[in-house]
């Protein structure tokens, strides 16, 4: 998401928003995107990873409740926003950033192995 009020003409990186932590785009913390100007960060998609595909938490998002990188209604559990519970990333995505984070040379971005 952009920050609100960012000029769409001449966006900065620190214009840039994760919808999941609100955290601005900074060049340690890559960013993957998804539909509709979403974007989820490195540090969202480490926790998210952590929790949906190591332990195995998670909840299918009620119904209505799209993933936001997606924009599907998925019955694979999904990671919820600590800021906002209706801001969610489905299993699926969750993993597709990670494979995206890794393959990207200019990060150092690697996924979490195990649950500790
Ligand atoms: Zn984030
Ligand atoms: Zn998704």
């Amino acid at each position: 998401m952009y920050r609100p009020g960012t000029d769409p003409e001449n966006v900065q990186m620190s214009d840039v928003l994760c919808d999941f932590c609100q955290s601005p785009w900074t060049e340690d913390l890559p960013l993957v995107e998804g539909h509709q100007g979403s974007v989820i960060c490195g540090k969202c998609v480490r926790v998210a990873y952590l929790q949906i595909v190591l332990a195995g938490a998670g909840e299918p998002a009620l119904p209505g409740l799209k993933c936001r990188l997606c924009l599907e209604d998925r019955d694979d559990p999904s990671w919820e926003s600590p800021l906002d519970g209706t801001v969610r990333i489905c299993k699926r995505c969750i993993e597709m950033a990670a494979d995206a984070m890794e393959a990207d040379p200019d990060t150092q971005w690697t996924r979490p192995r195990t649950e500790a």
